[in-house]
């Protein structure tokens, strides 16, 4: 079950209406089904003290969408200096903030020091004396490697370029403490778009079994503990839901485990971002031409600048033809954009009902990674971003790129260079 019957319900009646007002092709949010999934997590963790969502910027960087989510108490996850600005600019500041980077650059921990600094996550035993001013509270992200399995999209953890080993773990924390740490956090992040429950609960005793460990080791207690992000959402309509409810008491009962070993038991966050949004966002396209050659091609105004996922990765996105719901799929379709790339398709030899110019094409489930992902590779520039509105209204969020947007980098100053003869 990919998009939400309800957010289904609230934009297919009036989508046609909007793509008149706005034009296509654009992203649209829906509102009332972000705050649902925010506020029915905050509940299945209720059980655990401190729990926090902080959401992934990268999945959907849209200053209105993350005034929703400082709007639900969660904080913010980046990974980038403009990410942090952002986050800053709609009020996060110091343990709102957590700063996940890899092979970061000393001007990006300056950038995260400053302004009321974040939580700095570091990636690497060896950024330890290249931090700047080393903060008092500190975290590090831990990578099994071969404890674990790996999850389909993230890879085997031995692969993963992220994280400090576990023969790493206690001497990162010992070195940390050295430079004068006094607050500890740990996180992990070791599954992407995963469905099955279990593995964030085998997650969520792995890193409790790492903080007690260190613990153990150096007599530090942690404050939180991080499972990442990386919940999965049915992206086909044979997959089911996450089970956020039987996920939330498992993982509940392990902390109220280790708070029976131990009289206290850490915060837990976690970093979603697919998950808060990913089904909350649908991608509206207007369907231009059709081409019947060894293969029947519908042609639409959006391409893979929209919408990488499927090029990138092969990822399956639900197609609706709107007022075609629910009539026969009796023809079988490449859907591709305009790229001079053959894999600019968002969907390969799918099944659809027959389609014609004209009609609006709605590919399910862009609220993470869609827009975020784009680019402007072949001068195809990225759409607008609209938010369906709980009131039922519509609102701009991001106006789309222009052709002066894709020329602003010929604004610079002459600086023509002669290297002297070696
Ligand atoms: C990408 C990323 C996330 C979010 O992943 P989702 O699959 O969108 O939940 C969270 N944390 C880190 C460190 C990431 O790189």
């Amino acid at each position: 079950m990919p998009m939400s019957e309800s957010f289904k319900q609230r934009l297919f009646p009036v989508v046609k209406q909007i793509a008149e007002h706005y034009g296509t092709p654009f992203h649209i949010y829906d509102e009332a089904g972000i705050r649902e999934t925010g506020e029915n997590l905050k509940k299945a963790f209720a059980g655990i003290e401190g729990f926090r969502e902080y959401y992934a910027v990268k999945a959907l960087p849209n200053k209105r969408i993350l005034q929703i989510m400082k709007e639900l108490g969660f904080g913010f996850d980046c990974s980038s200096i403009p990410e942090l600005i952002l986050s800053r600019e709609l009020g996060g500041r110091g343990e709102d903030i957590m700063f996940t980077s890899n092979n970061t650059s000393i001007e990006e921990f300056r950038f995260a020091e400053a302004d009321g600094g974040c939580i700095l996550n570091l990636d690497d035993i060896s950024l330890i004396p290249k931090v700047p001013e080393f903060p008092e509270l500190i975290c590090f992200r831990y990578n099994p490697g071969p404890r674990r399995t790996g999850n389909v999209i993230i890879g085997n953890p031995v692969e993963a370029k992220y994280g400090v080993t576990h023969e790493q773990v206690v001497e990162a924390y010992r070195q940390a403490k050295e430079r004068g740490a006094k607050r500890f956090g740990l996180h992990t992040m070791v599954a992407s778009n995963e469905l099955d429950y279990t593995y964030m609960v085998e997650t969520a005793r792995m890193v409790l079994e790492i903080a007690e460990l260190v613990e153990k080791e150096l007599g530090i207690r942690f404050e939180f503990v991080n499972i990442g992000g990386g919940f999965g959402i049915p992206y086909k309509p044979e997959q089911q839901p996450l089970n956020i409810a039987a996920m939330a008491k498992e993982i509940t009962a392990q902390f109220e485990a280790f708070k029976a070993r131990h009289g206290y038991a850490p915060r837990m966050y976690m970093e979603s971002g697919r998950f808060m949004t990913g089904p909350h966002g649908a991608l509206v396209t207007t369907a231009i031409n059709h081409k019947d050659t060894y293969r029947k091609y519908v042609g639409l105004d959006a391409c893979m600048s929209s919408l990488m996922r499927p090029a990138l990765y092969g990822s399956y996105h639900h197609i609706d033809v709107l007022g075609k719901e629910n009539q026969p799929k009796s023809e079988v379709y490449d859907v591709v954009g305009s790229l001079c790339e053959n894999n600019d398709k968002f969907a390969i030899q799918r099944e659809l009902p027959p389609i014609e110019e004209g009609d609006l094409v709605i590919l399910h489930d862009s609220g993470a990674h869609g827009h975020a992902m784009g680019f402007q590779y072949n001068g195809r520039l990225r759409p607008k971003e609209l938010l369906l509105r709980e009131d039922g209204s519509v609102e701009l969020i991001r106006r789309a790129e222009t052709v002066e947007d894709y020329f602003a980098t010929y604004n610079f100053q002459p600086d023509a260079f002669t290297p002297a003869k070696g």
